[in-house]
């Protein structure tokens, strides 16, 4: 059996670690490096190149180099921002939507996954090199953010490079993994990445060798890249001010314009300025342009502003949810190469009052922490243990257009929940489920993750089949989702892997707007609610009536009878209407009749049982005997027990956990 091996596959670097003899090294590859530039180009012949070598062709051959991949992995092209799509080379929507990238030079698109198994070959290629054995399996990570599709796609590219894929790894996650590795302590962990291009911050409690992730967040549009980007904008209005001519429209000049804005931001990590000189940059009537720029920290920091103040939320909103201040944080841990940056390291320390680790290098930090992963699944390493969350909240959509949460956000992965639905008509024979993710509570608020229809389900009045709904994450973090009729058996289950999932940005737009929106959710909320009750209570009234009109005759309780249909035609005025206090005094009046109408059959039954006893309950406690089960259970019908129950919960809450929206699930 061949090795397993452990895969940082970077935006910018990608970089191959391996557990030799105990201990987690990283493999150095064929040109000597130990980080392998994430690029794959082509040349004039149609031959492949990658790494340093495509490097090199970035400015030459513009439009058949390819970088920053990563961006495009699982994605569909309209989830693109204009910042990943402006790059050098073609990049184009397919016919259904997904992202492709386009060779001139072989004449031929690719999806962003093939290429980046070429990569991944690379990689791989190089370590059974240095280590004399073949490969078959990898550890690979992605930034924590990454949606189901990302995932998938990520293990797309390694099976079409011949790799199994034993674990996707989230990056933060193997960062702390390496940090914490050989520490016994408890620790409370804040991973700061900042790479090429994804910023991600992870809360981890690491204590003992086990390792819990309790929130993560981050920006999956935001890293270096964005960086050098203020820079060639700089250079290039400047040169734009002073020869008309724009530079970012030339490709050539874009990517040389490109790499000496990194090379400068680099080399400001150590110095407090640089000079930039472009000869030759292009050319005018009057002959050969040339760029020649004193460029200082100070300038750079004040380009980078906005930047910066991109890198505060996430950090906040990570450290909300896992419930601590940022005073409760034991160690910083900085990952990615722009961490070295030293405006970013200070932000950083404004806002957990640490000083951040030093003792790991954020270059390869997080493929030390793959190839330790590695080393767990083969036996190589123990005593290591490792819990994931999920990043939102997952869950389904139930009548009236509620979001019924199955797995809440920061839940460790895997995980299995499942929960128990109806339907919401009599003889339905089919239910819709639709997977949603989001922390809205008014379901269509929330991203759709798929959705699709169990049918089958024999003819029974409302609420009284049974469909278990199961939501399973995997350690992958891949969600899988099954419906089982419990009568018949019959059972549907779909994988979410579909391109339209969310993206980091997207997460963390959905979670503001849940808070900000919180107080207008919670109205409208009500509104549904109320519909609902009311449409429950008019069923439940009907039946009432049609059971009267058999036990007593058209006119045996006709007071009573006429009170409820009055009441119901009132109801079923007021319920499309906007105001709840017109439904809200409606309801109540149905109630009272219905309960007047229960009452004349309480007395019949009480008096056909036991004349005097009857008499006696009918001066019982008005409301326990509404709300008491046996009450309403004096024919067996099932169907009126149910109806009964689920009226008082969705009316006075469930008495088990409060909420009375955790009780009664629609289809
Ligand atoms: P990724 O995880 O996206 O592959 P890396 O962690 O390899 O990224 O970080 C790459 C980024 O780090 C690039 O944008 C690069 O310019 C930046 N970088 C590397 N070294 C330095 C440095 N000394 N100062 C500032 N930025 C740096
Ligand atoms: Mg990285």
């Amino acid at each position: 059996m061949g090795q397993i091996v452990g895969i940082d596959l970077g935006t910018t670097n990608s970089v191959v670690g391996v557990v030799e003899a105990g201990r987690p090294i990283v493999i150095a590859n064929s040109e000597g490096t130990r980080t392998t530039p994430s690029i794959v180009g082509f040349t004039k012949d149609s031959e492949i190149v990658i790494g340093d070598q495509a490097r090199r062709q970035l400015v030459l051959n513009p439009k058949n180099t390819f970088y920053n991949l990563k961006r495009f992995v699982g994605r569909q092209w309209d989830e693109l921002d204009d910042i990943s799509i402006s790059v050098p080379y073609n990049v184009k929507s397919n016919d259904s939507g997904s992202v492709r990238v386009l060779s001139p030079f072989t004449e031929r698109e690719y999806a962003p996954e093939e290429l980046i198994s070429s990569i991944i070959r690379k990689l791989v290629n190089d370590a059974e090199t240095y280590l004399g054995d073949t490969i078959d399996s990898a550890v690979i990570t992605v930034p924590a953010y990454f949606n189901e599709s990302q995932r998938q796609a990520t293990k797309d590219s390694a099976v079409l490079a011949g790799i199994k894929v034993d674990r996707i790894l989230n990056e933060p996650t193997a960062a702390a993994l390496a940090y914490g590795f050989e520490k016994s302590s408890s620790n409370n962990v804040l991973v700061f990445d900042l790479g090429g291009g994804t910023f991600d911050v992870s809360l981890l409690k690491i204590s003992n060798g086990v390792f819990d992730v309790k929130a993560t967040c981050g920006d999956t549009q935001l890293g270096g890249n964005n960086f050098d980007s203020k820079i060639v904008d700089w250079l290039a209005e400047k040169f734009l001010m002073k020869y008309k001519i724009d530079l970012r429209r030339d490709r050539q000049a874009l990517q040389r314009l490109t790499e000496a804005a990194e090379k400068a931001k680099c080399e400001l990590s150590g110095l407090q300025k640089t000079k930039i000189s472009l000869p030759f940059i292009t050319t005018s009537d009057e002959g050969p342009l040339h760029i020649e720029e004193e460029f200082d920290r100070k300038l750079f920091e004040s380009l980078s502003q906005d930047l910066l103040d991109r890198l505060f939320e996430p950090v906040q909103i990570a450290l909300e949810d896992s419930g601590w201040d940022a005073e409760e944080i034991d160690e910083v841990v900085l990952v990615g190469g722009s961490t070295r940056i030293p405006m970013v390291q200070q932000l950083v320390k404004t806002l957990v009052p640490k000083d951040p680790c030093q003792s790991v290098n954020p270059d390869e930090v997080v493929a030390i922490g793959a190839a330790i992963q590695s080393g767990i699944i083969s036996g190589d390493l123990r005593d290591l243990l490792l819990n994931d969350v999920t990043p939102l909240s997952l869950g389904l959509e139930t009548i009236g257009g509620l979001m019924k949460v199955l797995i809440p956000r920061n839940t460790p992965i895997p995980v299995r929940q499942s929960d128990v639905f109806s339907t919401s008509e009599s003889n339905q024979s089919s239910v819709v489920v639709q997977v949603r993710q989001g922390e809205r509570p008014l379901a269509s608020e929330n991203k759709s993750l798929g959705k699709f229809r169990l049918s089958g389900i024999p003819p029974a009045p409302r609420g009284i089949p049974q469909v278990q709904v199961a939501f399973d994450i995997d350690a992958n973090g891949l969600l899988e989702v099954s419906a089982t009729d419990r009568t018949t058996g019959r059972k549907q289950t779909v994988s979410i892997s579909g391109g339209s999932n969310l993206n980091e940005q997207e997460i963390n737009k959905i979670i503001a707007e849940a808070k900000s929106k919180a107080t207008e959710d919670r109205k409208k909320r009500s509104v549904i609610d109320r519909k609902n009750n009311a449409l429950t209570l008019i069923a439940q009234a009907e039946r009432r009536l049609r059971d009267a009109s058999l036990e007593f005759g058209p006119y045996g309780a006709e007071r009573q009878q006429r009170a409820v249909e009055l009441a119901i035609q009132d109801v079923e005025e007021f319920i499309d209407d906007d105001d709840p206090r017109e439904l809200e005094i409606s309801v109540s009046a149905l109630q009272e009749a219905l309960f007047g109408l229960n009452r004349r059959f309480a007395a019949e039954k009480k008096i056909e049982n036991n004349p005097l006893q009857g008499i006696k309950n009918t001066f019982g406690s008005i409301k326990d005997e509404l709300f008491s089960d046996d009450y309403w259970d004096d024919d067996d019908d099932p169907w009126d027990n149910q109806m009964n129950s689920n009226y008082r919960n969705s009316r006075y809450g469930n008495s088990r956990n409060e909420d009375p929206w955790d009780n009664d699930y629609f289809l």
